[in-house]
């Protein structure tokens, strides 16, 4: 499948099931969006999840479709690393070789982290960093500085969406994302704040919410 058709039926599931969220947000870094990229409900959407990583391992296939260069795909916490589990999940089972996956971790202080016995892991390794959302891009680069650090070599950065246009590419690295609807950004005050609309609330935690008649507990 060409790479537009594929993003064409990616953009129609986002779609479908509501991802786009039209609004008045403020996202990362202060700045404000028309839509709110709602992407727990892919995370929360078993298929719809397994079709976003299946088509990034995809893309970590050599020419042949049968091999990968990738050793190790890299996450930041939270949404990059459980992307990354499951492209290295995916990709292990398309090549029948071990791909690893490795969470970097939040320090509790805006940076991130690797377990000690994650540094052997990439180091040395051809490293593949995922990412849900670029927006300012600084998880991934932060991300891809680290695992740099430990003598790995980040090959590529992925990502399902794009807002705004900073992030064409991330710590020297072209980003290669899924799905290339424009996603504008604007800063503050924005075309909706002089108009004197009140921010809009981000969906929370909607996605776990049990089958009707159970009770939903806010948190
Ligand atoms: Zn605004």
């Amino acid at each position: 499948m060409v790479a537009q058709e594929l993003e064409r039926e990616l953009l129609a599931l986002c779609q479908d099931l509501g991802i786009f969220i039209p609004g008045h947000f403020e996202v990362s870094s202060g700045l404000h969006s028309d839509l709110y990229i709602d992407k727990e409900l892919i995370f929360g959407n078993p298929e719809l999840f397994d079709r976003f990583c299946g088509y990034q391992a995809d893309f970590l296939l050599d020419p042949g479709g049968r091999d990968t260069s990738i050793d190790v795909v890299v996450g930041p916490e939270t949404g990059g690393s459980r992307i990354a589990e499951n492209v290295a999940r995916l990709l292990s089972q398309k090549t029948q070789r071990q791909v690893v996956a490795v969470a970097a971790r939040k320090d509790g202080q805006g940076g991130f982290f690797l377990e000690a016995e994650d540094l052997e892991r990439v180091r040395c390794r051809n490293i593949a960093v995922t990412e849900d959302v670029l927006t300012t891009g600084r998880s991934a680069a932060m991300t891809m500085n680290l695992c740099r650090d430990k003598g790995a070599n980040v090959a590529t950065l992925q990502a399902w969406f794009r807002r705004g246009q900073r992030t064409q590419s991330v710590a020297g690295v072209r980003a290669n994302v899924l799905c290339h609807r424009e996603f504008p950004l604007h800063e503050a005050p924005c075309a909706q704040c002089l108009r004197r609309i009140p921010l809009s609330q981000k969906p929370t935690a909607r996605q776990l919410s049990p089958s009707p008649g159970q009770l939903i507990l806010a948190y």
